[in-house]
C-alpha cells in the first residue's frame, strides 16, 4: 500500500499522472502511522512523502469544505474548539446527536464523555507551586477540553517531585492536523504562536502528554526549513519531551500499589516517531514490587 502511494505521488510530481479525486482519497487515507516506515529496510519516509503531496494539492485545489472549516475556523482558535465541544455536550444532553450526518456522527462517537470544565476553568483559584526547578508543559487541545483531569494529575506528580509547572496562557493547537493535511501556512502560524508563548517562560524542557503534539512540535524545525525562523524553531523542537521520558528516572519507590490493572496502547506518534516504548511502562511500574500499576 505504501509503495502504491509513493508511486502515485512520484507520477503526479513528474507530471505523468493528474491528481484525481480517487488518488487524493488514497493519499488522504494515510494515517501517518509509520508502520510501513519502520518495517521498510531503507526506511523510506512515506509519512513525509504523503505530507509533501498533500501540501502540493492543498495549494492547487484547496481543502474539502468540512476540513477547511475545521482547520481554519475551529482548530486554529482554542476558544472555538472549546465552543465546538460545548455544542457536542449540549447536543448529547438533549440526545439529538443521532441526527448528525454519518461522517460527523462517526467522529462524535470517538469522543469520550466530556468533562464539565476545561483545564483552564479547573485551574481557576488553584495556585501552581513555585520552585527553583521549572518545567514547561504544553497543554494540548484535547488536554484542555477532554482530559483536564489527566493534566491535573500530571501537575500533581511534577509538583510532588518539586517542579514548578509553567503552562503559558498563549499556547494554541500544535498544528498537527494542519501539518498533516498540507495547510502549511496555518501550521507555521500556530507554531510561531507556541514558540512565542514559551519564549519568556524560562524553561529548558517543554513536557507534553500527547504523542501527536510531541512529534508535531519536534518537527517545527522541518516546518521552517530554509526560513529565518528555522534556528529558533529547531531550538524549541529540541526542548519538547514526552512526560514519561522525563519521569522515568525521577519517580522513586514508596508509591502505594493501586488495586487495578490498566491496558496501555502505544501511540503511533510515541512508538514509531520517537521510539518511546519502555518509558511509560517504567513509570507505571516505578515504586518497587508489586508495581503500583500493572499495564497490559
Ligand atoms: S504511514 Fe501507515 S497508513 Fe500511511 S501508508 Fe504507511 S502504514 Fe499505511
Amino acid at each position: 500500500m505504501a509503495r502504491g502511494r509513493i508511486r502515485l505521488v512520484r507520477e503526479h510530481l513528474d507530471g505523468s499522472l493528474d491528481l484525481s479525486a480517487t488518488m487524493r482519497n488514497y493519499l488522504d487515507l494515510c494515517l501517518g502511522c509509520r508502520a510501513c516506515v519502520v518495517s521498510c529496510p531503507p526506511q523510506v519516509p512515506t509519512d513525509r512523502i504523503v505530507r509533501a503531496a498533500r501540501a502540493k494539492y492543498a495549494v492547487q485545489q484547496g481543502q474539502p469544505l468540512v476540513r477547511h472549516v475545521l482547520l481554519r475556523n475551529v482548530l486554529n482558535k482554542p476558544e472555538r474548539f472549546s465552543l465546538a465541544l460545548d455544542s457536542v455536550k449540549l447536543v448529547r444532553t438533549v440526545r439529538l446527536n443521532h441526527l448528525f450526518p454519518k461522517t460527523l456522527k462517526a467522529k462524535e462517537d470517538l469522543l469520550p464523555e466530556l468533562p464539565e470544565q476545561t483545564f483552564w476553568e479547573m485551574l481557576k483559584g488553584r495556585k501552581l507551586k513555585k520552585s527553583a526547578k521549572k518545567t514547561g508543559f504544553f497543554l494540548s487541545c484535547m488536554d484542555n477540553n477532554v482530559f483536564p483531569q489527566v493534566v491535573m494529575q500530571a501537575i500533581k506528580v511534577l509538583e510532588k517531585l518539586d517542579f514548578e509547572v509553567v503552562i503559558p496562557t498563549g499556547i494554541v493547537c500544535c498544528g498537527a492536523a494542519h501539518h498533516n493535511y498540507g495547510d502549511l501556512d496555518n501550521a507555521r502560524r500556530l507554531a510561531r504562536q507556541n514558540i512565542r508563548a514559551f519564549a519568556s517562560a524560562d524553561v529548558k524542557v517543554i513536557l507534553t502528554d500527547c504523542a501527536s503534539c510531541e512529534s508535531t512540535m519536534q518537527s517545527y524545525g522541518e516546518l521552517f526549513e530554509g526560513e529565518k525562523e528555522e534556528g529558533e524553531a529547531q531550538n524549541f523542537a529540541s526542548r519538547v519531551m514526552d512526560i514519561n521520558v522525563f519521569l522515568q528516572d525521577k519517580i522513586v519507590s514508596g508509591s502505594q500499589p493501586v488495586d487495578a490493572i490498566a491496558t496501555y496502547h502505544d501511540p503511533c506518534h510515541a512508538v514509531r516517531y520517537q521510539n518511546i516504548k519502555e518509558e511509560p511502562r517504567k513509570v507505571a511500574a516505578a515504586g518497587g514490587e508489586p508495581p503500583p500499576l500493572t499495564l497490559r
